[in-house]
């Protein structure tokens, strides 16, 4: 009996960790530099911190979350996003006290779990960069907050992006709006598909984000949320747009774009990768406003500002870009031993330089020389040392240094003792 992995999770096998590895290492000291730091919540939640928080009629929520009752009876969920949880931290922890620094900026890395159709660059483990920043309201927040996302792609090596961004306005905004939508599309309801005909008294919102065909072509038509600002919000979206022209950002205003989880207010905004080989998939990061989320899950006033990149969609438009991650692996030394009575000190050596601090590998299944010095070549080792029975009868060890081809013949102590200077004289 064998098994395949469940469907729509991928095994990252080592090849591809290491990219994983560049993609996260690049964050983390991206996010640095702006004053973030990690933070990490459960991979599981309360079913409830979820759907107060994304909203009860998204598709996350009514069908994409793996939830159980746990041996307890406690209503759990998988987390299908990073936002929530961190919210929930946030006030549980009370994070908002004096004593931390405001805004209070965290960023995640990690799995998430949706049940979803997998297709390219859809999966149902997958896995987000997320930032988060609690406590201002500033324009400018939301601004270096998008320019973060963007220096990131940028540092990658991604060229082909862009910024689309919008505004949910405040209350007000998307009282009247909820409104003007639903004169609209009551006027069509017999065509909007089954989902979109409940969606239209219980949150007429979410209809803007139907995948349906149908439903998109009378979305084409419909009321501009820029028509409905209140005069706070207008503002608001004034600022950050003078803030990016200010910047010499560019970008572009998509007033039907609404994303899909309830709790975003005023800016939201997408980047978009231009490869058209993503189709549907092609947003690699999203994210916005959310401030009334920290009232919303027992907090104080506090407003919100984040986003989340999906890194399998990320690692598709780094191979469709054809771009060259550095190679991150390079050996130090490889030892070559022949003849089975030199396996200990082959053992020691081996052992010796990588407690010297320096990689260090050896054949360990009986190999041939010949078959000794390809793996060298292979793993790409900057020495290579070769220990034969004479040698080792005689205390000494012959070393290679691959970059000038100089050979030395040493004795063992000297590696034991003086591998720095080995390493330095030699290179
Ligand atoms: P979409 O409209 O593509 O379903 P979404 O609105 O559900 O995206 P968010 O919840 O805002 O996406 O997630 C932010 C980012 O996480 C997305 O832009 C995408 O890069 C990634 N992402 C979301 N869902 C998936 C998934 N099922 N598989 C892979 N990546 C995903
Ligand atoms: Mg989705």
């Amino acid at each position: 009996m064998s098994y395949q992995r469940p469907k729509g999770t991928n095994d990252i096998l080592p090849g591809e960790s290491e990219k994983w590895q560049f993609i996260e290492d690049t964050a983390r000291s991206l996010f640095n530099n702006y004053q973030y730091q990690e933070i990490r919540t459960p991979l599981f939640e309360h079913y409830e911190v979820i759907s107060r928080s994304v909203g009860d009629t998204t598709d996350i929520v009514s069908k994409e979350m793996y939830d159980f009752y746990d041996k307890g009876g406690r209503h759990i969920t998988l987390r299908p996003e990073g936002t929530a949880p961190i919210v929930r931290a946030y006030v549980e922890h009370k994070l908002f006290g004096p004593e931390y620094s405001k805004p209070y900026k965290v960023f995640y890395i990690g799995p998430m779990f949706r049940y979803e159709r997998p297709q390219k660059g859809r999966l149902r483990q997958f896995h987000q960069i997320g930032v988060e920043a609690f406590g201002s309201d500033n324009a400018a927040t939301d601004v270096e907050t998008m320019v973060m996302a963007l220096a990131f792609f940028k540092q990658l090596g991604i060229q082909h992006l862009h910024l689309v961004i919008n505004t949910l306005g405040d209350k007000a905004t998307r009282e009247n709006y909820r409104q003007a939508l639903i004169d609209y599309f009551s006027a069509y309801e017999n065509k909007l598909s089954e989902d979109s005909k409940r969606r239209l008294h219980e949150n007429p919102l979410r209809i803007l984000d139907s995948k349906d065909k149908a439903d998109k072509k009378l979305v084409a038509d419909a009321p501009s949320i820029l028509d409905y600002l209140s005069e706070k919000a207008q503002a608001h979206f004034t600022q950050v747009t003078t803030m990016l022209d200010a910047l010499e950002i560019s970008y572009e205003i998509e007033s039907t774009m609404v994303r899909g989880l309830d709790y975003y207010t005023h800016t939201i905004f997408e980047i978009m990768s231009d490869n058209p080989q993503l189709g549907a998939q092609s947003t690699l990061c999203a994210g916005g406003r959310y401030d009334q989320l920290v009232e919303e899950l027992g907090g104080p006033d506090t407003p919100g500002f984040g986003f989340a990149i999906g890194i399998e969609r990320l690692l598709l438009v780094l191979e469709n870009e054809e771009v060259e991650l550095p190679a991150l692996h390079q050996l130090d030394a490889y030892v070559v031993n022949i003849g089975a009575s030199t396996n200990t000190e082959a053992l020691k050596v081996t052992q010796a330089i990588r407690d010297a601090g320096f990689s260090a590998d050896r054949d360990v299944m009986g190999r041939k020389a010949k078959a000794q010095f390809k793996s060298a070549d292979k793993q790409r080792a900057k020495f290579v040392f070769t220990l034969g029975e004479d040698e080792l009868n005689a205390g000494m060890i012959n070393v290679k240094s691959m970059a000038s081809g100089e050979e030395k013949r040493i004795p063992l102590t000297t590696v034991y003792n003086d591998l720095t200077q080995i390493f330095d004289e030699m290179n």
